[in-house]
């Protein structure tokens, strides 16, 4: 089985890019993210505190995470219920972002992630996948942007959504984020050795898919010859 590890901070394009880049190669293209998401949005909805990992711990054995493909897309099943869009207002992600960072939960996960991994050739993006999830990836990308740039980018997408925000929120958000990823104890976000930097500040999407798309070709190809 071939794996690809796409890590990198949130808004920097990651699942777009590595959805139309899965796509092209015909690999099962797999969102970690919404995985912590799912799982933030058990804690918010049971009213557990995610911070606190004496409440969350005994939450994690009654409920069930699942990812399912339909045409292609996919989405998260929690307790039987799609949730799919519910793990997508900022809610969800602040509770994912403060979620993932107890060990419990990156450890429930874990088995999940790497069962996937190893029965289809996957693309899975995340924040710690080349450096922890799938150490042995043939191919590593760390894809990233500005933060500025990664606002702006994020700002239009929950416009688009309805989800009603402004650049300074989204902005501040992305920060708070972007440090809580980094400077965890557990599996913090940071550029595996063998990974390949890819900064789409100056590029648009389909310069930024076709990017990544080469990465890998190249990669795949030095492997093979
Ligand atoms: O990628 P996305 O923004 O959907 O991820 C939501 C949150 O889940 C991130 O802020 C991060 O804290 C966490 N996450 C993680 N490890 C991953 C994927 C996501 O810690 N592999």
């Amino acid at each position: 089985m071939i794996q690809i590890a796409i890590d990198g901070p949130s808004g920097a394009g990651k699942s777009t890019i590595a959805k139309a880049v899965a796509k092209r190669l015909n690999y099962l293209y797999v969102d970690t993210g919404a995985l912590y998401r799912a799982i933030g949005w058990a804690a918010l909805t049971r009213g557990i505190d995610y911070h606190n990992a004496d409440v969350v711990a005994p939450m994690l054995p009654k409920i069930s995470v699942d990812l399912v493909y339909e045409n292609g897309v996919q989405k998260v099943i929690l307790d039987g219920e799609d949730v799919s869009e519910q793990i997508r207002l900022p809610e969800s992600s602040m509770a994912a972002s403060g979620i993932s960072a107890l060990p419990c939960v990156r450890q429930y996960l874990l088995d999940t992630q790497r069962e996937i991994a190893n029965k289809n050739n996957v693309l899975m993006d995340g924040r710690d996948i080349g450096t922890v999830v799938l150490p042995n990836a043939q191919v590593k990308i760390f894809l990233t942007a500005s933060a500025e740039i990664r606002a702006k980018r994020r700002l239009i997408e929950l416009q688009e959504k309805g989800i009603s925000s402004t650049y300074q929120e989204v902005l501040d958000d992305m920060i708070k984020r972007d440090y809580n990823d980094s400077h965890r104890a557990i599996a913090p976000l940071k550029q595996a050795e063998d990974a390949v930097l890819v900064d789409t500040s100056e590029l648009d999407l389909e310069q930024s898919i076709e990017a990544v798309y080469r990465c890998i070709i190249n990669k795949v190809n030095s492997l093979e010859g």
